[in-house]
């Protein structure tokens, strides 16, 4: 029964998106399903992570815990339950959470003395820690990631984009000084930058959010913005600068260098499983999933051609020897499976999104040649020598990789627009989507408008932008300030 209201809750998210934008979500449900990336669960909400899916996860866990720890952080674990008693320690927090929670009241049969809140994110656990391993400027800074599971209550969930349950890092920091936080808060957004740009490769905007999508409880909330390509827009990462707040509300206190007591300085940032969806629908085309070369589970499949049994004892042998030949610095699938057709299994592939793949006949083994076929662009290339095989597959993951990047910037520069007039706007918010970058008054009330009116929002407001002058897009009102408006997930 849950299974099926599960589906439907999917169903009608699809149903009342029109057009494209419905064309899409089917489009998108069937390659995870199809791709075998992720599954519905029979619980409401959540979703099942299956081994091809959990595989790419894995992959992005590496690579990013590797680029959290170079920059000073350690992995810790924190319980999954919060009292309920935390939450409610930082106002502008527990209202912005609270809606979303998850509560347990019971556990070993009785009624427990103190519902316990399950995590919908760390900070208050984790400050009541801090406040206790912080005494002294000696102390500081103090730098902790955790990679957990996290739940937040949600309506209307999308595999990947948007569910219950979520698994994630979420990186929580304690710094002496306001400029130190700030630093932190910043460089860790530029890593969020750097592994969405350099592994995921996926180009995107960087800046602070408005007063409206900040995170509940921070001073200042920044963001990676990407594309997908059907122009809308995803959030893809977030870093806060928490200033005060809540080492105030949990007492985290320390002794200065100058012997005064002072409250610490903090952040909090963290990228989750929305990273896969963000892959594939930054990637993605009619035939399934285009992966990164760098964070593909199989970089490299392996498919025989044959007809005669004699052909295929050749064949598989030959396979087998590119196989072993590159699995030191490839990540390397051989398809040996005889049920399937090679036709079959080249579907197979492409609708994973395996980044190479080598065809291999009795002909090829015969001259001593591998026929290799491109993900990303289609692409065949026949006869090519077995000899410098390993270079000539490291050379195109590099290609395939930049190739895909490249593409994503030219997309996003076509689906980039400025605009002055409301009428286009709302019409380019109707029909084409993409990034409008124009001006903003800076009110509450004309972006709530915006978002009324055309469903579009403001994504981010870009550090590096120098003032313009302007009218605001919503009002006509005098304005400097430009932002970056889209349609988002
Ligand atoms: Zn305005």
């Amino acid at each position: 029964m849950e299974v099926k209201d599960n589906v439907d809750a999917q169903a009608a998210m699809q149903e009342e998106e029109k057009g494209k934008d419905a064309e899409r979500a089917r489009w998108y449900t069937d390659t995870i399903l199809q791709s075998e990336l992720a599954d519905y669960s029979p619980v409401k909400g959540c979703m099942v992570i299956r081994p091809y899916g959990y595989a790419l996860w894995e992959q992005i866990q590496k690579a990013l815990d590797q680029m959290i720890k170079d920059t000073g952080h350690s992995n810790a674990y924190f319980p999954m339950f919060i009292p309920e008693s935390f939450m409610t320690k930082e106002k502008e927090h527990v209202e912005g959470f609270a809606p979303e929670c998850a509560v347990v009241t019971h556990g070993g049969g009785k009624k427990l003395e103190e519902p316990l809140i399950v995590r919908p994110t760390s900070e208050t656990i984790i400050n009541y820690m801090f406040a206790k391993w912080v005494q002294s400027w000696r102390d500081l800074p103090l730098l902790i990631n955790q990679w957990a599971n996290v739940v937040r209550w949600e309506m209307r969930t999308r595999l990947f984009l948007r569910t219950t349950e979520f698994l994630w890092q979420e990186g929580h920091t304690a710094h002496a000084t306001e400029q130190e936080a700030e630093e932190e808060a910043q460089r860790m957004l530029g890593v969020y930058k750097d592994f969405a740009e350099n592994w995921m490769a996926l180009p995107v905007l960087t800046g602070e959010k408005t007063e409206n999508e900040r995170f509940a409880g921070a001073v200042r909330t920044y963001c990676i913005e990407a594309l997908m390509r059907d122009a809308k827009a995803l959030q893809a990462g977030t870093s806060h600068f928490l200033g005060q707040n809540f080492a105030k509300a949990f007492e985290i206190k320390f002794q200065s260098a100058e012997g005064g007591l002072e409250f610490a300085w903090q952040t909090s940032w963290g990228v989750s499983t929305r990273l896969v969806g963000a892959i594939i629908l930054g990637h993605g085309d009619e035939k399934g999933l285009i992966l990164p070369p760098k964070l593909a589970p199989i970089q490299v499949v392996i498919v025989p051609i044959y007809k005669t049994d004699e052909d295929k004892a050749t064949v598989f042998e030959r396979c087998q020897q590119i196989h072993d030949l590159l699995k030191p610095s490839v990540r390397v699938h051989f398809d040996k499976r005889e049920q399937h057709t090679p036709g079959w299994k080249f579907n197979h592939w492409e609708q994973k999104g395996v980044p190479i793949r080598l065809n291999v006949g009795p002909k090829d083994v015969a001259g001593n040649v591998v026929e290799v076929a491109r993900r990303d662009t289609g692409e065949k290339i026949r006869g090519v020598a077995m000899s410098g095989l390993e270079n000539e597959v490291a050379g195109l993951l590099t290609a395939v990789q930049k190739n895909i990047f490249e593409r994503a910037v030219a997309f996003r520069k076509e689906n980039t627009r400025q605009l002055t007039e409301y009428g286009e706007f709302k019409s380019t918010m109707e029909e084409k989507y993409g990034f409008v970058e124009a001006n903003w008054c800076g009110a509450s009330s004309c972006e709530a408008s915006i978002k009324e009116e055309t469903k579009a929002t403001i994504r981010v407001i870009p550090f590096d932008w120098q003032p313009q002058d302007g009218k605001c897009i919503r009002c006509g009102g005098a304005s400097t300030k430009r932002v970056v408006f889209a349609k988002a997930y």
